[in-house]
């Protein structure tokens, strides 16, 4: 039984393929005066703002709709037959293609043999996007170094067929409404994104292989393409475009820090970042909170990310296999060679049992404010162990009623996994 998670853990440590956050500068960013991210002052919700435009559009009560690039973004609406649906000029796929495919192609979906049945049944989130404009605004720029910028069509039409689309005008369009939509989605849950209004530039496609990234050198978003796939345009996978964008909320969270880990040295000193022991370190949390940060947005489908990146229904990392095959953080770490996107997994464990625990009450949301609360309190020191006592600070904070279960609930979760604790 472990034998086969090990074997996927090291298939997945081995062939990557990171989907990584550069950490290619100097160590010692330091944070920039003036940013309180104070407990306090994170718990003051901003108030809800009165809707600017108030000229309702007629469609808008019956069909999701948004009014202009600078509003929050709506939810969209499940639509059989999205693309040839009058009714929405926008189709977006939700979460990736293999979940709306209910399962992996026959051959791996790309641009070159995507065809229009198949779009006709992925595409199918629909919404009525503004008719013109770019896709630009406070929070993020598109932009595609391999063609031009999409703009919609001259009738105001933004279904773009993804056969073909040398132009990559699909992936452009998925990026810019979900990475916008996950953080009015966050707000709504949680109060904040802190990454929100920070003019993020996104590639929505950039020529790197089985890779995607966020750039805290720069403040980018980096979207490649799939394994040894060119035709396979990551931006259509949003799991990954949400796991990039919570680094981009952990780095604006914190503060800016950054750490880099060291370089695991077995055999191989460029086999990528490392934590030291089983316990984590703070990149490793960062590439758990991007994970957890797509079972949030996408919280009535399974919690891996990256089911397009491999065309299958494992995908890349899944934070609910560790608990699934009783694995300990030790035995995540010996599996992931105590690389950090692996051992991660046992925080994301961690955070994705508690949050279907309390999913299943129907009270996930106070998790998640947790979460992003703890966010905020975290710095480039801490590990898995430290974050408990986080965890134990934030939590009476956000919920004083029920703040001593929800402790011992996280308690458990350290004991299952057999995380030190302080
Ligand atoms: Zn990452």
């Amino acid at each position: 039984m472990l034998s086969s998670v090990q074997k996927a853990l090291l298939f997945v440590a081995a062939t990557l393929i990171l989907i990584f956050f550069q950490n290619c500068g100097p160590a010692g960013f330091e944070p920039v005066d003036g940013l309180n991210f104070g407990l306090q002052q994170q718990l003051d919700l901003p108030s809800e703002e009165p809707n600017p435009d108030p000229t309702p559009l007629e469609v808008s009560e019956e069909y999701a709709t948004l009014n202009s690039f600078n509003d929050a973004f709506p939810a969209g609406d499940f639509v059989d037959d999205c693309l040839t649906d009058d009714n929405y000029n926008a189709c977006l796929v939700y979460k990736d293609p293999v979940s709306a495919n209910n399962g992996p192609f026959a051959v791996p979906l790309n641009r070159a043999n995507s065809t229009p049945q198949v779009e006709l049944r992925i595409f199918n989130y629909g919404i009525n996007l503004p008719e013109d404009g770019q896709l630009t605004n406070a929070h993020y720029t598109i932009v595609n170094p391999s063609g031009t910028v999409t703009e919609a069509k001259a009738d105001g039409s933004w279904k773009y067929s993804f056969a073909g689309d040398t132009n990559h005008d699909v992936g452009q369009v998925n990026a810019f409404y979900w990475l916008n939509r996950q953080i009015t989605y966050m707000k709504e849950r949680t109060g904040r994104f802190y990454a929100e209004n920070r003019d993020i530039t996104v590639f929505a496609y950039d020529d790197i292989n089985a890779n995607a990234y966020w750039s805290f050198v720069d403040q980018e978003i980096h979207m490649g393409y799939a394994p040894d796939d060119p035709d396979g345009d990551l931006s259509v996978d949003v799991s990954v475009l949400a796991h990039e964008a919570g680094h981009g909320n952990v780095y604006w969270g914190t503060r800016q820090q950054v750490r880099g880990s060291e370089l695991c040295q077995a055999g191989n000193p460029n086999s990528g970042p490392c934590c030291p022991d089983a316990d984590g370190c703070y990149d490793a949390m960062n590439e758990a909170i991007g994970d957890i940060h797509s079972f949030i947005l996408f919280n009535d489908l399974p919690p891996a990310i990256g089911l397009y990146f491999f065309n299958d229904s494992d995908g890349l990392r899944d934070p609910a296999i560790v608990q699934d095959n009783n694995l300990t953080a030790q035995q995540v770490a010996d599996a992931a060679g105590r690389r950090i996107h692996n051992t991660g997994l046992t925080y994301s464990s961690v955070w994705y049992e508690i949050w279907a625990k309390y999913k299943a009450q129907g009270n996930e949301k106070v998790i998640e404010e947790i979460f992003t609360e703890h966010i905020a309190a975290l710095d480039a020191n801490d590990n898995f162990t430290s974050a408990f006592d986080i965890i134990e600070t934030v939590t009476p904070v956000v919920d004083p009623v029920n703040a001593a279960q929800i402790i011992q609930d996280f308690q458990a979760e350290y004991d299952r996994l057999a995380i030190t604790r302080n």
